[in-house]
């Protein structure tokens, strides 16, 4: 495939002239969510009738059938205006959903398409208190009991905790006779306006975050959770190699993940450039300084490369046999992106001098938000050793032990 034409075909996507609608509200709605620390329904109500909530769902059932590259596209814009509404547009569409419609059965895919096109953002829960970067850690676990899975275990740092329907969970399966199987997903629906409220789910405590501050970051416990056999996501290689399976749909998430930090970069790139022509010292425009221009432009290639390898990795997945966007693509991306995007929004508020660390303009907002994304979603180190290996072409295993066996 050519993914210079695909990256460059945006005019062709119709989801982002919905989304090019839409923005304008979401941006001045943006300080009002962060500040009244607010989950922004009324802007996933507006998703939801423009068909941007569920846009990847493939149309047999119910959704738009849009690409991952189409997706990211749609992203970027709305982390311009607000970096919030777009992480629920990627979980809404690249998350634990992109992984239920490729591995899931029709009935489990025809039962979680309408919950996520009404506007559902599924949550996905990998992550436990000591089982951070080292998820396969994770001491969750999955007891099998005739025709249903009994969950146990604790969760932590769950994106919309509280607020989503759909779960998606990580917990290690294990058989009637106590044989371990592997990692797998288990998918929940809790409900409570429906009166769907499973025994056993509870959300703990919701954390106090420094940006993104209208989305709950819940810890959820599960006490002896029933899960039906037929709400298991069994994934192509089984349970055996199931986390494998899982993580390679998150490489979608993680691809619509770096593109927030993108887009919200590229947001602030547009106000520096604006403040630079308008604000006046020494009796020129701020524009005309050189330390200024040159920043300017650094700010310009770091977005811009970001781009191109997010929007090329979001392309891989269109490639023949990729489901998912490749693997060290979704790594290099979002490694460098959120890296990136730190520093060009850092340099955005420097630009604005006093006026950027108020209030008055969105950039405070921004560089709490855009902070995020080298650590949620597998941390910049994370990443980076997996793109190192695939590099090197070596196996990175972090243990001690699995050094030691080498
Ligand atoms: C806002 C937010 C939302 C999140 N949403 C979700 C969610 O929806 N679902 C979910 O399951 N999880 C979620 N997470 C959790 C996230 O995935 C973890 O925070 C992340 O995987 C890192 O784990 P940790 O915080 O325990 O850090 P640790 O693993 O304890 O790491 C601490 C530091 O050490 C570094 N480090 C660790 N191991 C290595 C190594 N081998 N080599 C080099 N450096 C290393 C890390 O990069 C990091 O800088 C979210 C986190 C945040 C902040």
């Amino acid at each position: 495939m050519n993914v210079q034409n695909d990256i460059f075909s945006a005019t062709q996507n119709s989801y982002l002239d919905r989304m090019r609608a839409l923005s304008p509200a979401f941006a001045e709605r943006a300080g009002h969510w962060d500040r009244e620390r607010q989950y922004p329904w009324q802007n996933v109500q507006e998703l939801a009738q423009a068909g941007l909530m569920g846009m990847t769902i493939p149309e047999r059932f119910g959704g738009g059938g849009a690409t991952f590259l189409q997706c990211a596209q749609v992203v970027e814009e709305a982390a311009r205006s607000c970096t919030l509404t777009a992480r629920i547009l990627v979980e809404a569409n690249m998350g634990g959903i992109s992984a239920v419609m490729t591995y899931g059965t029709d009935a489990q895919r025809e039962f979680t398409a309408p919950i996520v096109l009404a506007g559902d953002k599924p949550a996905i829960c990998i992550t436990e208190p000591d089982a951070g970067s080292a998820a396969t850690e994770m001491t969750t676990t999955a007891r099998k009991k005739g025709d249903h899975w009994i969950l146990n275990g604790c969760k932590h740092w769950i994106t919309g905790g509280g607020v989503s329907k759909l779960h998606l969970i990580f917990a290690r399966a294990i058989d009637e006779d106590g044989t371990e199987l592997g990692i797998g997903g288990f998918l929940v629906h809790v409900d409570k306006e429906k009166g769907i409220d499973p025994k056993g789910f509870s959300v703990a405590r919701v954390e106090r975050t420094m940006g993104l501050c209208g989305m709950p970051e819940a810890e959820l416990h599960f006490a002896d959770l029933e899960v039906a056999d037929n709400m298991v996501l069994r994934t192509p290689s089984g349970f055996k190699r199931g986390f494998a399976d899982l993580m390679n749909a998150y490489n979608s998430q993680r691809v619509g993940a770096g593109t927030i930090s993108m887009g919200v970069a590229a947001g602030a790139l547009e106000h520096a450039k604006r403040y630079l022509l308008e604000r006046h010292q020494f009796g020129r425009p701020l524009a005309e300084f050189q330390g200024l221009q040159w920043m300017i432009a650094d700010m310009d290639a770091a977005v811009h490369a970001s781009r191109l390898m997010l929007f090329e990795a979001a392309g891989s997945a269109e490639w023949e046999g990729n489901r998912f966007p490749d693997m060290m693509m979704a790594a290099r991306a979002k490694a460098f992106a959120s890296e990136q995007s730190i520093k060009v929004v850092n340099d955005a508020l420097q630009i604005f001098g006093a006026r950027g660390y108020g209030n008055e303009e969105p950039l405070e907002r921004m560089y709490r938000d855009v902070r995020m994304f080298t650590i949620g979603g597998g941390t910049a180190q994370i990443l980076k050793t997996q793109v190192a290996g695939a590099v090197l072409n070596i196996r990175t295993p972090q243990t001690r032990g699995a050094y030691l066996a080498d």
